[in-house]
């Protein structure tokens, strides 16, 4: 649509004036903070792509580049079993849900995947959203506490689920428990019925860090507060395609588990694991859940067959190990390594120095994004490592050596 077509299709006049989105855009051009799309060609064999993320869609004929920027961990995708899984739900269940799941939107696919995550969380139930995004805005407003306690580096979705309720929201420091418990006891006055949610991420998918869950969990019952982690970075990867509560033996302590489907289980949607009595208050009152169409059968049928892989171990295994060999490259080569989980944030610095080395980087075949403010921190830009359990070893050995020569270059690493 040209700038001075100001009619929809709707016939809704567009008028223009006052709202300034190319000046809106300008401004964020002129900050570095205008972003594009990233075209790929198809998430088929998704360690390797034919891509360049640096603007023009891709054709057949681009070089393939190795793909260190996914959260697709496992790889599973692109596994055929999950596609069939996929194919399966799609002509047995339909293309699409079709409805509300309070509506005609509920099917047995929905029902089995959702009994197979609480098995996996050990749960009464669980509850599947259209998003992980859609979990955390819609838990949190259905929940709507008198007060919430966020880490500072919580996920959007988190902060846009405070934005929407009227609840006094606490910030408190990154992975800081004696933040936490400050902020906490600060409120010792309030009535003894105030509703408190303690809210985190598991792992901070921009630090590769872990929430130290156990702590939060003493501080969040001293207190009598709910704790709710969000596992999105963690689901899968963990025993029995668990995440940090599993793997930190926490499941009794934390009220409410929540991920998403589309990071290590290589499908789309999200899901709410706890009691009976939560996910029952949730699939009436989470008005993100309940007005909104039901996750597409094909990614429910998808996310329970990579759950059912992830369980086994040999994919994760796989993955640990290439994060591994990566890690101790890296560091022997000088980089610093930030983290302590699959995702590998390496330090540069100053915005400009990361920016040049994702740049040198997919010269050298290897595509990982520079992360950088208002992301992170100033002076603490980096590159986002994603090894996948689908890199192998020479991959991974190409994408160390891509990293030592595209780090001389742009010098970051001294010769
Ligand atoms: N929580 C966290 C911690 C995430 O990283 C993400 C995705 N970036 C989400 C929630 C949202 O999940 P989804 O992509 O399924 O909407």
């Amino acid at each position: 649509m040209g700038s001075d077509d100001t009619t929809g299709e709707c016939g809704h006049r567009h008028p223009e004036a006052g709202f300034d989105l190319d000046d809106r855009l300008a401004a964020r051009e002129e900050r570095g903070l205008r972003r594009d799309l990233a075209p790929t060609e198809r998430v088929a064999a998704r360690s390797r792509v034919a891509a360049d993320p640096r603007g023009e869609p891709p054709t057949f004929d681009d070089p393939e580049r190795l793909l260190f920027a996914t959260n697709d961990y496992l790889g599973l995708a692109s596994d055929e079993r999950v596609q069939r899984a996929a194919t399966e739900a799609a002509k047995t269940v339909g293309t699409g849900a079709g409805a509300s799941r309070l509506v005609t939107g509920d099917t047995p696919v929905h029902r089995a995947l959702e009994r197979d995550l609480a098995a996996a969380k050990g749960t009464d139930r669980a509850l599947v959203f259209s998003s992980g995004y859609a979990a955390n805005v819609g838990t949190i407003t259905a929940l709507a506490p008198d007060v919430i306690l966020s880490d500072e580096s919580n996920h959007a979705s988190i902060v846009d689920g405070c934005r929407l309720v009227s609840a006094e929201t606490v910030v408190y420091d990154h992975c800081d428990a004696d933040a936490l418990a400050v902020a906490l006891a600060d409120r010792s006055r309030a009535t003894d019925d105030e509703t408190r949610l303690v809210v985190t991420d598991s792992v901070f998918s921009m630090d590769g860090d872990i929430a130290p869950l156990a702590a939060i969990c003493d501080i969040a019952e001293r207190h009598g507060a709910w704790v709710m982690v969000d596992e999105a970075h963690a689901t899968g990867l963990y025993d029995g395609a668990g995440g940090i509560v599993q793997r930190k033996g926490l499941g009794e302590r934390v009220q409410v588990q929540l991920g998403t489907l589309s990071k290590a289980l290589g499908s789309q949607g999200g899901y709410v694991a706890g009691s009976d009595a939560l996910i029952e208050h949730l699939l009436n009152a989470a008005r993100s859940f309940v007005f909104s169409t039901g996750l597409a059968p094909p990614a429910a049928g998808a996310a329970r067959e990579a759950l059912a892989i992830a369980s086994e171990s040999e994919r994760r295994h796989r993955l640990w190990s290439a994060v591994d060999r990566l890690r101790e490259g890296l560091e022997a080569m000088g980089y610093t390594v930030l983290g302590e989980t699959q995702i590998l944030p390496v330090l540069v610095g100053e915005r400009a120095g990361a920016m040049a080395l994702a740049d040198r980087l997919v010269d050298h075949g290897v595509i990982a994004p520079a992360i950088r403010p208002p992301t992170v921190p100033t002076g603490t830009s980096r590159i986002r490592v994603a090894p996948m359990a689908t890199h192998t070893d020479a991959e991974l050995e190409r994408c160390l050596r891509a990293f030592r020569e595209a780090g001389r270059a742009v010098g970051v690493l001294d010769e």
